[in-house]
Parts: structure tokens; sequence; C-alpha cells
């Protein structure tokens, strides 16, 4: 087989990353859940390092696990907009007899599935879920405003055999809660910086409006209300393609919605706005190996250095 580089390799149309791929992947036997490779985590590491050397003053960071409460997710939501990516956790509930002849019948009739039971936990569909609720126990929010650093590992049930989409990846977020003016501006800043960075990892981007891929018919109506109010940004990375771009970053006005959801309140009684900025860890680690190549001892000096490689 030709190896070919990675500019070649992107200017294919279809499945073009599957050249990359194996310099970054290892099968597990599932569409979009992969193991990763060690020059793939070290990029993943050194791109985290570079997100964190970013981070405004007086912002708190947390690191959730990649499962979160059901409830919480509901509270949210979350399964009016996307309830097909909504991955659960379910468990074999019941006495010991019980249990033992479900998990039995994997090796009889095979449909121990059968026996499941929903527990009380959802798989994370995004990092910033959680940190809302917990916001919400602080009681008022200060004038300033909230700021939150979060991650986790995320779940979406969106089976792909492309590279930038994946139905397991890693999300980094920075969260504002506050006035509508603070959540405004601070998503404005976030905008300018994405830029900029973008532009040190030569990465070839745009900003451009985007919607959610909300569920169904409603969801249309949805995401027309979305862009109407221009409340989501992504910036795109032609990974594959020029026509189909990949958002790498997602910058998001919530207005009060979790504010309402989560009865969190300034101190004057208002409830309070939220916005996060989104980063896909895995998305930006792909582009970055599909623009510059697999082996990032020739990647550009400048973005060597962005990323601190010795
Ligand atoms: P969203 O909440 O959809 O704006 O997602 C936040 C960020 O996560 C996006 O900007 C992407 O970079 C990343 N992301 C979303 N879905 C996927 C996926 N299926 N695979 C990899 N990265 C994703
Ligand atoms: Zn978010």
């Amino acid at each position: 087989m030709t190896i070919r580089t990675a500019a070649e390799t992107c200017a294919q149309p279809k499945d073009s990353l599957d050249v990359i791929a194996a310099g970054l992947f290892r099968p597990m036997g599932v569409d979009g859940v992969y193991a990763r490779t060690a020059i793939y985590e070290e990029v993943i590491e050194r791109l985290a390092c570079l997100i964190s050397r970013q981070r405004e003053p007086a912002t708190e960071i947390l690191r959730f696990p990649p499962v979160m409460s059901r409830r919480q997710l509901e509270k949210s939501g979350y399964l009016k907009s996307f309830p097909n990516l909504l991955g659960c956790v379910c468990a074999l509930h019941g006495t010991e007899d019980e249990i033992r002849s479900a998990a039995d019948r994997s090796e009889t009739d095979g449909d121990w599935t059968a026996s499941l039971a929903p527990a009380d936990l959802v798989l994370s569909p995004a990092a910033c879920y959680p940190v809302y609720p917990l916001a919400a126990t602080r009681g008022p929010v200060p004038s300033d405003g909230l700021r939150f650093d979060v991650a986790c590992d995320c779940f979406r049930r969106e089976p792909s055999r492309h590279l930038d989409r994946l139905q397991s990846f890693r999300m980094r977020e920075y969260v504002c809660i506050g006035s509508p003016s603070q959540v405004t501006s601070f998503r404005e800043q976030w905008i300018k910086r994405a830029q900029r960075l973008a532009k040190e990892l030569r990465l070839p981007h745009r900003i451009a409006l985007a919607s959610d891929p909300f569920f169904g018919r409603t969801g249309q109506v949805m995401a027309v209300s979305q862009l109407q109010q221009s409340l989501k940004f992504e910036l795109l990375v032609p990974v594959r393609s020029e026509e189909e771009p990949t958002a790498c970053m997602s910058f998001n006005y919530h207005l009060d919605h979790f504010g309402q959801v989560w009865g969190m309140r300034d101190e004057a009684g208002g409830i309070v706005h939220t916005g996060c900025i989104a980063f896909g860890m895995d998305r930006l680690a792909v582009a970055l190996f599909c623009e510059h190549g697999l082996d990032v001892r020739r990647w550009p000096a400048t973005v060597r250095a962005t990323l601190s490689f010795g």
C-alpha cells in the first residue's frame, strides 16, 4: 500500500482519514470507539495544556467522570432535544438468583440483556451539564459571575466510520454563569481567542453560525430558532473536505435555560444566563494530524512551539 502524505490524504473525498487512522487508533470492534496510540495521546495532552494556559483568572477547575445523574440530565431537557444520542447505563438488578440466572443466559440463549434495567446514571453527552446543578447549590451568583473549566469523556450514540465522528470522545469546556452581557462578552472573547489558537496551530478554519442536530420535526423548529437568535457558533476546519468541514470547537449561549431549570439567581433575585465554549479534543487532534502529517517531529516549528514540543 502506498502511504500518501497528509495533505494528499485530506484532499481525498470520502473516508480520507482512514490512512492516518492506522497511526492514531487501534480498532475495538465498534465504529467510533477506538484505542488511542501514544503519539495521539501526547498531542491530546499538549492541546489540553495549551487550552489550560488560556484559562481566565478566577475559574474553578472540575473534572467529571464519564457518567452523570440520569435525573439531572432529564431535568436539563436533553431528552426533548437529543433522545437519539443518549446512552443510559443499565444493570442487572434483583436477588442473587435473579442476577445469576440472567447472567447465565449469556451462555444458553445469549439474551441476558432482556433482564437489564436502567440505573440512575447516563453517559455524559457533554462536559458542562453537571456544572449547573452544582453551581446552583452555591447560593446567589456573585455580581462578577462564575467561571468553570470542566472536562469529561463524552458519549453520543452516533456510530460512524468517519474519524471525526466518534461515539466516545473527549470534551473540554469553559463555562460562564452571569448576566447576559457577561455571557455574551465571554463568548465574544473566546471566539477571538479560538481563532488565534487555530491560527497558531496552522489549522485552516472559519467561524460559522450553527445549530444543534435537534431530533425530529419539532427539532427543526428548535434549530431555526437557535439560528435566528445566533445562539451557537462553531469553529470549522476542513478535515475531511471543504464542503463538509468539521466543527472542532463550539461557542454556545443558552440564554436563561439552565438558570430557569436549576433556579440559579443573581444577588438581586434575577435568573442568570449561561454560556459555554466547547473544545472537541479528539477532533482538534485528528485535524492537527490530518493537516501536518503523522510525524510530529516534522510539524511546522511554530506549531511545535505552540504545543510546547521540546
Ligand atoms: P456540541 O455540544 O455538539 O457543540 O459539541 C461540542 C464539541 O464536541 C464540538 O465542537 C466537537 O468538536 C465535539 N464533538 C461533538 N460531537 C462529536 C463526535 N461525535 N465526535 C467527536 N467530537 C465531537
Ligand atoms: Zn457546554
